[in-house]
């Protein structure tokens, strides 16, 4: 069955002689697999339009029980060539990416999820600060995959945050300093001004997401919650948050 959808590239590698193996986020199909037949000779089907990062309309030929769909050609949309000339916004753009793969369900639509993306990597593209938004698309991308911690009251006690909160990766959720028992272990904090913005951001509408300017302590506190979050849901680190950590020391 043929068919069309607007997609990002999440990933492309090399398969035997001529072909690509390519992994797209999609508008109508969530994540899909697919073999791009002849990808490294054919630059009338697919041009640049293979490279991570970049929106197309990728015209798809599917068959019942195969694994791997077969990617016939793409039309770029937008290139975001900006991305990977930056490492700063190429590194943010890689932890976006590999959280995008590692927690979308493959073949299972969620066409805000896909918005958000492209969305995201447009601003990124055109020069906004690229932790900014890579603490907002962590914000708003769990959410829409059902993992989005609770931050509005204690665990245990129930209270609301007033003071610096106890952040549980394990739990995706705060403590109070009353009802934490401390194991002596580092502990990741939340002060409310991030919870604070974590609740603005989580809201605001993506057209008016440039609007909020969070001081930089404030994207390394939820940086640090969100990264102890992901590990708990994954089971293991990004492996693109090391890039990110060697370019853009200062965030962290
Ligand atoms: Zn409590």
């Amino acid at each position: 069955m043929k068919s069309k959808t607007e997609a990002i590239i999440i990933s492309s590698m090399n398969l035997g002689e001529a072909d690509k193996l390519v992994t797209i986020f999609s508008l109508d199909r969530g994540m899909l697999k697919g073999v791009a037949k002849n990808a490294r000779k054919s630059f009338k089907r697919f041009g640049a339009g293979l490279e991570s990062f970049t929106l197309v309309r990728a015209h798809l030929y599917e068959r019942e029980h195969q694994e791997l769909a077969r990617i016939e050609s793409v039309d770029i949309i937008e290139q975001h060539a900006s991305i990977g000339s930056d490492l700063g916004r190429a590194a943010s753009g890689a932890v976006m990416l590999e959280l995008v793969r590692e927690l979308s369900p493959l073949g299972e639509r969620n066409a805000q999820a896909f918005l958000l993306l492209s969305h995201i990597l447009h601003l990124l593209d055109e020069g906004e600060e690229p932790l900014f938004l890579l603490n907002i698309f962590k914000i708003k991308f769990l959410s829409l995959l059902g993992y989005q911690p609770k931050l509005d009251h204690c665990l245990s006690c129930g209270i609301q945050p007033k003071g610096e909160m106890v952040f549980l990766g394990m739990k995706g959720g705060i403590l109070c300093p009353a009802c934490m028992v401390s194991s002596g272990e580092p502990q990741v904090t939340l002060s409310p001004g991030a919870v604070g913005f974590y609740y603005q951001a989580l809201r605001m509408e993506m057209d008016k997401i440039s609007r909020l300017k969070p001081s930089s302590s404030i994207v390394r506190e939820l940086d640090r919650a969100f990264s102890d979050h992901t590990f708990h849901i994954l089971g293991k680190r990004l492996k693109s948050t090391e890039f990110l950590k060697a370019v853009l020391p200062l965030g962290y």
